[in-house]
């Protein structure tokens, strides 16, 4: 098998056949074997209905239907794990994203990328939300070492060894080009056409949005410190307890030198504070560490490998 497209779906009952549509003439010019792997997120529209119809003259598709809503990431995850393809394309079920465009992902992995993510240059989103998202971009790139542009479109190529062991959980598919390029992948961006949402309702409000933001911090922790949380926590215990231990000393001289009291004053109180605090992050630092190595020392050692001659 040479490709799979991989499609989301939450309540697209109107778009699905259309997509299906548009999907189907432009794999059929590409002269590749595909499969269309649509995860039904648990719709509670006629979603479902839908796929069983197009199943009939669509062999290539396969529908898989969440118990419930999972959110997106899962449906990723779920279709990502079924994906049979040496190539796996997502693409949203929305009809936002453009099936023309595909072929020249493909093409451009060709310049020894292993993902090639679509930019959306001229997003058809309401105002408030392209903004939102254009800041939560430029924290990401400003955070991270990832630079592309627009990391939350869906529609992206990968090869497939890229999305083996990936970390799919709460709402990071977002975050996916950043995780790849912490395991060494190359990721590459290529603009794309965008097109506004005509059926069926966005599932991502501002507040979801916000929570992006949230994931940032979680998925940059984990990219960073997640196999030594001791760099962490025992640089900021190191600086607590000695922040702690310097306060101590001097009022120890004070009192000493000019026999300054010791009891009433607020700062002992901070210090012997510090230097708790500090010795506690120290400890909690070296035991993730410990637990780390014991539990995922061998995990992904083969990934890291590109090639062996
Ligand atoms: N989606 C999903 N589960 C969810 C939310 C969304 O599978 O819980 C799918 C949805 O059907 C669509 C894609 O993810 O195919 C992107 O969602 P949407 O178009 O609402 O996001 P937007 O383009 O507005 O950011
Ligand atoms: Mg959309």
């Amino acid at each position: 098998m040479d490709l799979s497209v991989v499609i989301p779906a939450f309540n697209e009952e109107e778009n699905l056949q259309p997509l299906l549509a548009e999907l189907r003439s432009v794999l059929a010019g590409m002269g590749k074997t595909y499969e269309i792997i649509v995860v039904d997120d648990g719709s509670t529209d006629g979603t479902f209905t839908v796929l069983r119809r197009l199943k009939k003259d669509e062999k290539a598709l396969a529908a898989i239907r969440h118990r419930k809503n999972f959110g997106q990431t899962a449906a990723l995850a779920t279709g990502f794990s079924h994906a049979q393809g040496n190539l796996v394309v997502v693409i949203d079920a929305d009809m936002q994203n453009d099936p023309r465009d595909i072929p020249r992902l493909i093409e451009k992995l060709s310049e020894g990328y292993d993902v090639v993510s679509g930019w959306r240059y001229q997003r058809k989103d309401p105002l408030l939300k392209i903004l939102v998202s254009r800041l939560a971009n430029g924290f990401r790139r400003l955070l991270t070492a990832e630079k592309i542009h627009d990391s939350g479109c869906s529609l992206k190529v990968y090869k497939k060894e890229c999305l083996e062991n990936l970390p799919l959980y709460g709402e990071t598919h977002r975050f996916i080009p950043l995780l790849l390029a912490w395991k060494g992948f190359k990721v590459g961006e290529l603009k794309v056409n965008h097109r506004p949402r005509k059926s069926g309702k966005t599932k991502y409000g501002i507040v979801r949005l916000l929570k992006g933001f949230l994931d940032l911090i979680t998925v940059k922790f984990w990219v960073q410190y997640s196999t030594r949380p001791m760099h962490l926590f025992g640089s900021m215990g190191l600086l607590s307890f000695f922040l702690g231990l310097f306060l101590g000393i001097y009022l120890a001289a004070m009192k000493l030198l000019y026999g300054i009291p010791l009891a009433n004053r607020p700062l002992l109180l901070l210090s012997i504070l510090l230097i708790v605090l500090g010795v506690q992050l120290f400890a909690l630092g070296l035991l993730a560490d410990i637990l780390i190595k014991m539990y995922f020392h061998n995990e992904g050692d083969n990934q890291r490998i590109e090639i062996i001659i």
